[in-house]
């Protein structure tokens, strides 16, 4: 097996991370240098939903799966990327724009939505991004789908300032299905070849609710 090619689909992670409305921000500080200690050491302080990350069940379910629990097999395999780029601020991905794929998803595939609205990290309308409807959700997950990725903040609405807040059905049929959601790809225009190999194994913060990932697609052969 050789592996060709390798699409970093992760944003760094730092000061300039944009986090979700009321989320810390990443903090990275020296503690140690090769001058003064012979070897650098950073001290890290960040939320478990930092920069490009995974979501656990236990995210919106006291009694789900932790992220350090999760079966390893959601985070790396076979990916499809469902185009829809294009699409208005704060419009809905529904089950019409996953049929000309249907016939790519089966169990185990990890579904990538390319919004393309990873353009817009660092600005306030990254938060106006499409999402993932519920019902298109739940169609997901009754083909046996238990990992979907985003290039954007959420798969979920985010409400515009003032507005109520949602009732996150896309996180709560994939957690609650036992899944995952990557959230904060970008990239994903790159992956221009068949057959993509997805990775995005979580740090395994112990008992959290999610964790940084470096999210790559690979190209093999
Ligand atoms: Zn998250």
């Amino acid at each position: 097996m050789r592996v060709s090619r390798i699409v970093d689909l992760s944003h760094p992670l730092g000061r300039t991370t944009q986090v979700y409305p009321g989320d810390p921000v990443p903090v990275l500080t020296t503690v140690a240098t090769v001058e003064r200690d012979g070897y650098h050491v950073t001290h890290v302080s960040m939320s478990s939903q930092s920069g490009t990350h995974a979501d656990a069940p236990y995210h919106f379910f006291s009694d789900g799966t932790r992220i350090d629990r999760l079966d390893l097999r959601l985070f790396t395999g076979p990916a499809v990327v469902v185009d829809v780029t294009g699409r208005p601020a704060r419009s809905a991905i529904g089950t019409d724009d996953l049929a000309p794929y249907r016939s790519l998803l089966r169990p185990g595939t990890i579904v990538l939505l390319h919004t393309g609205w990873s353009v817009y990290h660092g600005t306030d309308h990254y938060f106006a991004h499409p999402y993932l409807s519920g019902a298109a959700a739940a169609e997901l997950v009754a083909m046996g789908i238990r990992t979907v990725g985003i290039d954007a903040p959420s798969p979920d609405r985010t409400p515009a300032a003032g507005e109520a807040a949602g009732d996150w059905p896309v996180h709560r049929r994939m957690l609650g299905a036992g899944g995952t959601l990557i959230e904060n790809l970008c990239r994903l225009a790159e992956i221009d070849f068949p057959d993509p190999l997805f990775s995005a194994a979580p740090i395994a913060l112990e008992g959290a609710d999610g964790a940084p990932v470096r999210a790559v697609a690979l190209r093999v052969g």
